[in-house]
């Protein structure tokens, strides 16, 4: 796999997609050396249920897990800090990840109960739970999605579960963008296994997923969330954190030079069974014919923050979308599928910042 690369996979079967990428990207190769200590460091933020959009599905573990196992990797362990107001304990039974643990017997490091050290990162001391000494390949699996501060969250971000409760709170006395950068020249980068499942709308708590169905993989964290700010509708420059990593050269925001690799193509017919009322409201704007769960989060996505600005307001038109307009003729829609409409966007699926650029211009 190369840096530059976004290998993604489309489905409902999470465990079995999750292996599948794995192998497609050669994981084993890309870790080395069968000694290694190898790290899994999921979304636990709090205790709550994945399908509710704020913590990572215990299938993508599981899937990990497997995949390692029949690799030969003894040295195996699944890490992770919860936010200040919960107990990483609960997060860590409550998701399901700690029977995934049990079934498999992979030790679990509760980093709220962990030590910690100082380290210069890149000219700013910080403080790490001392597990991350240990740790010779990290694999970090966020959940892509919204973020009440910094507007989206997902590889760098993830890594602040890595340090203690008092050092969260001074990177938040701090307004998180720069320290968050500058943690990440520290933390043993490896592979970023992003689980965009179903994550939040606009906040790291979850309530209002929005069901995607894909998992994708990355070696440049910085290039990952790039890319995450164009599929949920934001630009690079609206999330300072990112260009400040890029500057102290954890990787790079530049996504039209991204290759985004489809393991396969999503899947048409997938309805959100957890929409709430949010969500249901910008689904008035939408006429959805067999859309896929990509294609149509990502309009979701477009429409929040068209929503945000004012600028759904009056919209007489509804946006077609999905694999039933195949051989119908409506007004606007977004998406390949919808190529006979009058206005259409390309993509398949396209992403919500094109669809916010498509949208401004075209929808009456
Ligand atoms: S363009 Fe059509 S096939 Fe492609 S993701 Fe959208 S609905 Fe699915």
């Amino acid at each position: 796999m190369k840096k530059e690369e976004i290998v993604m996979i489309h489905g409902t079967d999470y465990v079995q997609m999750t292996i599948k990428l794995l192998e497609a990207i050669h994981l084993d190769e890309l870790i080395g050396d069968k000694e290694k200590r190898v790290a899994l460091k999921p979304n636990l933020i709090l205790d709550d249920d994945a399908s509710n959009g704020a913590v990572t599905h215990p299938e993508l573990v599981e899937g990990v897990l497997l995949y390692l196992k029949s690799h030969d990797f003894p040295n195996v362990k699944v890490m992770e800090g919860s936010w200040v107001g919960a107990r990483t304990s609960r997060a860590f039974e409550t998701s399901g990840v700690a029977s995934i643990c049990r079934k498999y017997q992979v030790p679990f490091y509760d980093l709220q109960k962990d030590s910690s050290y100082p380290c210069d990162g890149a000219g700013m001391t910080l403080h790490l739970c001392s597990e991350v000494k240990n740790t010779d390949f990290l694999i970090n699996m966020p959940v892509l999605k919204g973020h009440c501060q910094t507007l989206v969250t997902c590889a760098l971000k993830n890594a602040k579960g890595v340090i203690p409760n008092n050092e969260k709170r001074r990177f938040h006395t701090m307004g998180l963008h720069k320290p968050i950068a500058h943690l990440n020249t520290v933390i043993p980068h490896g592979l970023v296994l992003v689980d965009n499942i179903c994550g939040d709308l606009n906040f790291e708590e979850g309530g209002n997923p929005v069901v995607m169905n894909r998992i994708f993989a990355c070696l440049d964290p910085v290039l990952c969330d790039a890319y995450v700010c164009e599929s949920i509708g934001y630009a690079v420059d609206d999330v300072p954190y990112i260009r400040i990593a890029e500057q102290l050269g954890i990787g790079n925001t530049n996504t039209a030079n991204a290759r985004i690799v489809m393991l396969n193509q999503p899947i048409g017919g997938q309805t959100n069974k957890k929409a709430t009322e949010r969500v249901r409201k910008l689904e008035k704007y939408t006429d959805a014919r067999d859309a896929c769960s990509a294609c149509y989060g990502s309009l979701v996505y477009a429409l929040e923050r068209l929503d945000e600005r004012g600028n759904t307001h009056g919209k007489q038109e509804r946006v077609c979308i999905g694999q039933g307009w195949k051989d119908s003729a409506g007004q606007i829609g977004v998406g390949s599928c919808t190529k006979n409409c009058s206005r259409h966007l390309p993509g398949c699926p396209p992403k919500a910042l094109d669809i916010i650029q498509f949208l401004e211009k075209n929808w009456q």
